[in-house]
């Protein structure tokens, strides 16, 4: 008998466990009825307990089989901890683990320093599966926005969350025979963890009254990478709190605490009816987002957690790759004019459509698990990759005067 195809699905950060809780599931167990095995290996971008370990008990995830510790080992060296460092790490443990395993496929989910991985899958030879391909923000300072298009032009196989996505790859010239619209797998873990959710005391916890307090989160680099915009943006939340007379929360990420510690600014915070945590699990967040009056965030996921749970959000950014969200009225960028936009955000943003991040009936995540069984089983891997496939390409027989010759012949 032949060797199963090893499919490895490789990710880094918290959302990515939220959102591949059902597809990990599903691809480990159907692996033997269907002739491929799954490996699920983590690159170790977020370490900590309240960003890692907290989603596999939550949400009932495996541990994953490998973990590439590139966070803890950066912290250990006691060096700095950039995004080349991180990367660079990354790069060297995933060639020798892509060494040892030797995959048919690496299955990557989003746009983080992660993905930027995908380079050394793509170079080895191997065919690169991106699951959230085709967005963006057009806005080319965002670290993200570079990550996005350097998987998306790497991958075999493109899985998008909606039909727009799949206009804008056809648009940068991605075969159309590599792209899939899936809806989005956000919708699956929302659907699957509300209930729970809904049963966390949280709000009692810390003392709230549902649609009486605001929730922040904030983590991008653009609001985080120098001292002055973190100033800024911190004076105007506790600005929007005193207007509003509303008490606020705010989970900080480790990084983000040591931003704010190292700046002094932990101690207006502190002075505020702001009420500093440290990172919560899913389903208090989700608890606290769905009933907040309002959610200010820089983050891409709490912008879609709160479209389907019909809580306003102001994202505190110049630029979304989830222009979706805004169309639907239900959520409003900052562009810097956060304690004025919030505002608006409280008093117009009412009602909108909560289901169109998935314009199918289907869960999202079976949806991708059928089709990608589906390529694993008839070969694709392979077979798109052959040269009779790749000439019936039009842009590749344009590129060779096929099309050309063809049309000056029959003139
Ligand atoms: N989240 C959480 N606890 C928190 C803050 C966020 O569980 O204290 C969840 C949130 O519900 C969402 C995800 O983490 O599903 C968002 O992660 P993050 O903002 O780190 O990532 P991004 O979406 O910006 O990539």
């Amino acid at each position: 008998m032949g060797r199963r195809f090893k499919l490895v699905t490789l990710l880094g950060i918290r959302p990515d466990i939220i959102r591949m809780h059902k597809l990990i599931r599903l691809l480990d167990r159907h692996q033997k009825r269907n002739g491929y095995e799954h490996l699920f290996a983590h690159t170790g971008q977020h370490y900590d307990y309240e960003l890692d370990e907290v989603f596999y008990r939550q949400l009932g995830v495996r541990r994953p089989d490998v973990n590439l510790q590139v966070g803890k080992s950066l912290k250990r060296r006691g060096g700095p901890t950039t995004y080349v460092h991180q990367t660079a790490l990354l790069f060297e443990r995933l060639a020798e683990f892509l060494e040892e395993e030797k995959p048919d496929a690496v299955l990557y989910l989003g746009d983080t320093n992660t993905v930027l991985s995908s380079v050394i899958v793509a170079r080895q030879g191997i065919p690169v599966i991106h699951i959230e391909g085709g967005g963006r923000s057009y806005d080319w300072r965002m670290p993200e926005e570079k990550n996005r298009i350097v998987i998306d032009h790497l991958s075999d196989m493109i899985y998008c969350y909606l039909p727009r996505y799949r206009e804008i790859l056809l648009r940068e010239g991605v075969p159309p025979y590599r792209i899939k619209v899936a809806g989005n797998l956000i919708v699956d873990a929302v659907e699957a963890f509300m209930g729970r959710a809904e049963r966390s005391p949280i709000l009692k916890r810390l003392g709230l009254v549902p649609r009486r307090y605001l929730l922040f989160t904030l983590h991008r680099e653009e609001n985080t990478a120098d001292r002055a915009a973190l100033t800024r943006t911190v004076k105007e939340l506790i600005g929007l709190t005193e207007q509003l007379r509303c008490p606020a929360v705010f989970p900080l990420m480790p990084r983000v605490r040591r931003l704010l510690e190292g700046w002094r600014l932990m101690p207006l915070l502190n002075r505020a009816e702001i009420l500093v945590t440290e990172p919560l699990g899913f389903f208090e967040f989700l608890k606290l987002e769905k009933h907040a009056q309002l959610i200010i965030s820089d983050s891409g996921t709490v912008q879609e957690e709160a479209l389907i749970l019909g809580t306003p959000c102001l994202v505190v950014r110049r630029s979304t790759e989830r222009p979706e969200t805004i169309a639907a009225g239900a959520t409003i960028l900052s562009e810097g004019r956060l304690r004025q936009e919030a505002l608006r955000a409280i008093r117009t943003l009412n009602k909108w459509d909560r289901t169109i991040l998935n314009p199918f009936r289907t869960s999202p995540s079976e949806r991708i698990f059928t089709d990608l069984v589906g390529r694993i089983k008839t070969g694709f891997f392979k077979k798109s990759r052959s040269y009779a496939f790749i000439k019936s390409d039009r842009l590749i027989r344009e590129a060779y005067g096929r099309t050309i010759r063809r049309a000056v012949g029959a003139s």
